[in-house]
């Protein structure tokens, strides 16, 4: 009788066909030393099991975006275990979300909820099952299923032993470069973080919509080239003057522009990305799948956030349905460990713009995953969401 070790290898060959892939992932899996150490527990059918605690991300900078400032993000950390195989998610909360994403509490009180009711389901791959039932039990939580979904995804993609990217069909080298943003700051401080990074990335990201936007990226353009995307956040309040903007920073090299004005104005926002010179691109104004198909006409594209939209499953059909209304995609991020980073990532080859800095921000990476190399997003052949514990 096979073991359980060689009937998930032979299951595997027969689900991917691709016999390297699988070893290397094995013997990765197996350096780690944590995936596999399956002991088979003759006669009980395994349940789903939840683990969580909080772990609080320190920031490597104080983090600006407009009037507020931080040091550090409220995280969860959670682990989904099945017959001995661990997959892992995590929810990020920065204190700005708040009331979409929910607080270390809410999250904490939402995960105990799945811990009591996840025993009910022995087949992890009955994902929509499970997915639909963790969705129904609140309106809201959305970082909360994030951190649920990643680690299904994760626990999944393992007893497969392939990554998402390759379960959802999709050539890891189109992963594009990913934005790093150079926060508001003194013309000095701009030009020397413009500096460090000029040669590590490939495009850089803005946020605009205080007093001095001219000034932040003419400080930029001062020390490099480098395309630039800019983001708003819903900052600028005269359509004709955002306009005027964009078209001068068409001038300047950016390439696109997120959530240009508060995400209420959608008439003026159509009226801007009639006539805008630059793809324009919803954030505050999205978050879930439903949200999708109103957007269409006002914006050119959409920014996916798994912490935003509950995770994965639903990232995914969001990138499907936009491009089915030929919409433009971008995947973003919170600050968040390589874990979230990487689920989202898994998706990056689908999309046209990413903004996935959010694990280089931090000074306590849980993870190592995907990284950035020349710029360019680089995943690995790992299983799942791709991540390993730093040790
Ligand atoms: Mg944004």
């Amino acid at each position: 009788m096979q073991n359980r070790r060689d009937f998930l290898k032979t299951a595997a060959f027969a689900a991917l066909g691709s016999g390297v892939v699988i070893n290397e992932a094995l013997a990765a899996g197996e350096r780690q030393g944590a995936w596999f150490n399956v002991n088979a527990k003759s006669g009980v059918t395994p349940r789903m099991k939840l683990r969580f605690f909080p772990y609080e991300l320190k920031l490597r900078h104080v983090f600006t975006v407009a009037t507020y400032s931080r040091s550090t993000t409220p995280d969860v950390q959670v682990e989904l275990e099945y017959d001995g195989v661990i997959g892992y998610g995590e929810a990020s909360m920065p204190p700005y979300l708040q009331k979409e994403l929910g607080t270390p509490d809410s999250v904490m009180a939402f995960l105990k909820r799945v811990q009591d009711g996840i025993g009910q389901f022995d087949d992890p791959f009955r994902m929509e099952d499970i997915l639909t039932y963790i969705d129904g039990l609140s309106e809201g939580d959305a970082a909360a299923k994030a951190a649920v979904d990643i680690a299904l995804h994760d626990l999944v993609g393992k007893l497969l032993r392939a990554p998402w990217y390759k379960l959802w069909g999709l050539n890891k080298d189109k992963a594009p470069s990913t934005t790093f943003t150079i926060g508001i700051d003194t013309p000095d401080v701009v030009r020397e973080k413009t500096r460090e990074c000029a040669d590590r990335f490939n495009i850089l990201k803005v946020k605009l919509g205080g007093n001095n936007d001219r000034e932040m990226i003419e400080t930029i353009r001062s020390v490099t080239s480098l395309p630039i995307a800019v983001d708003a956040n819903q900052g600028w309040h005269d359509r004709r003057q955002a306009l005027d903007m964009i078209h001068w920073l068409k001038e300047q090299g950016i390439v696109m522009v997120e959530q240009p004005m508060p995400k209420e104005r959608i008439d003026d926002i159509a009226w801007i990305t009639q006539q805008s010179p630059l793809p324009i691109f919803a954030d505050e104004a999205i978050q879930r799948l439903k949200d999708v198909p109103a957007l269409k006409g006002a914006y050119t594209g959409i920014n996916i956030k798994l912490m935003k939209c509950t995770g994965m499953r639903e990232a995914w059909r969001m990138v499907n349905l936009a491009r089915a209304l030929d919409m433009k995609v971008m995947v973003g991020c919170m600050t968040e460990t390589s874990c979230a980073c990487s689920a989202a990532a898994q998706l990056s080859p689908a999309v046209d713009f990413a903004d996935l800095d959010g694990n280089l921000l931090i000074a306590n990476d849980r993870f190592r995953g995907m990284e950035v190399v020349k710029g360019k997003i680089t995943l690995s052949d790992l299983p799942g969401i791709g991540v390993v514990i730093n040790n």
